[in-house]
């Protein structure tokens, strides 16, 4: 039997709490087991894949499950505020599975585990803000005109910017073939350890006040535990690695935590 209309929503709804349960409980783990993988890779936890691949595969039904389920929607799907918020989630997806990849620079390989986890975590949350948007969430009109939508909107491409760009400068520390770490300076990096978890977490809860929505808002906290979690790891990290370490630098939240 199908699970549809109310029933589903029901579902959806649920799977929104589980998605906080898991981030919140995974933040709790993170105390004590760094993320494993990056420079946390270890073979204790499977086989180690190569980064790229790694890294394209598991986050593709991010960006294939919400376009197969809109393309499948009706009338939801169809109106412009649930294609421009589908369109906005597509867009970080497709940057993330097709592009991100082919730029890592002798990135670590990723623990099979790990591998396994975010792949799982794609099909689930690329379900859950796929089938939302494209069956459930009604916007009134003028939706595209309301503060909420637009400050939502403004706060999900600026931290997308911000994600992109700190990514790009954490790249850049390596030259052909270098494989060490090296102190991140300049952009978001001036203020916090984890500037390119800084602009993802702005992102997603931009995208969750355009949206408006249980399931955008459950995706937001998650990611906030999480690469909070993967952001603290980090910044302990480099202060026991290096010295001269700038003293001033935040974790996560500029001039705040
Ligand atoms: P990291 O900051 O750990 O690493 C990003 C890349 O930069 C890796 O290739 C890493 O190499 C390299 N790098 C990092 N720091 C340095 C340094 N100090 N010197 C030289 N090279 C460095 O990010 P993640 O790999 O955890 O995440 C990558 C992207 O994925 C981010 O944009 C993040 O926001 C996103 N992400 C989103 C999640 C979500 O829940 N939405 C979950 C996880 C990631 P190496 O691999 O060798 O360490």
């Amino acid at each position: 039997r199908r699970v549809s209309g109310p029933e589903e929503q029901r579902l959806l709804e649920l799977l929104s709490y589980g998605l906080v349960a898991l981030g919140a409980a995974s933040a709790v783990l993170l105390c004590f087991i760094p993320m494993p993988y990056g420079r946390y890779s270890s073979r204790r936890f499977g086989w180690l894949l190569p980064a790229r691949p790694a890294w394209a595969l598991q986050e593709l039904p991010s960006l294939l499950v919400p376009l197969g389920l809109a393309a499948c929607g009706g009338a939801v799907a169809a109106a412009w505020p649930n294609r421009l918020l589908l369109g906005c989630f597509a867009v970080h997806y497709a940057h993330r599975a097709l592009i991100f990849p082919l730029l890592i620079r002798e990135g670590k390989p990723t623990p099979f585990f790990t591998f396994v986890l975010a792949l799982l975590f794609c099909v689930y949350n690329g379900y859950l803000q796929g089938r939302s948007l494209s069956n459930y969430a009604k916007y009134p009109s003028g939706w595209l005109k309301d503060p909420c939508f637009i400050t939502g909107f403004i706060g999900w491409l600026m931290g997308m910017a911000i994600n992109i760009h700190s990514d790009h400068i954490l790249r850049n520390l390596r030259k052909p073939g270098e494989t060490g770490y090296k102190i991140p300076r300049g952009g978001m990096f001036e203020y916090v350890s984890g500037a390119n978890f800084f602009g993802e977490i702005l992102e997603w809860f931009g995208f969750a006040l355009a949206c408006c929505t249980i399931e955008s808002l459950a995706f937001a906290l998650c990611t906030l535990f999480i690469l909070g979690s993967r952001a603290k790891q980090h910044h302990q990290w480099y202060l026991e690695k290096f010295e001269d370490y700038p003293k001033g630098r935040k974790i996560v939240i500029p001039f705040v935590y």
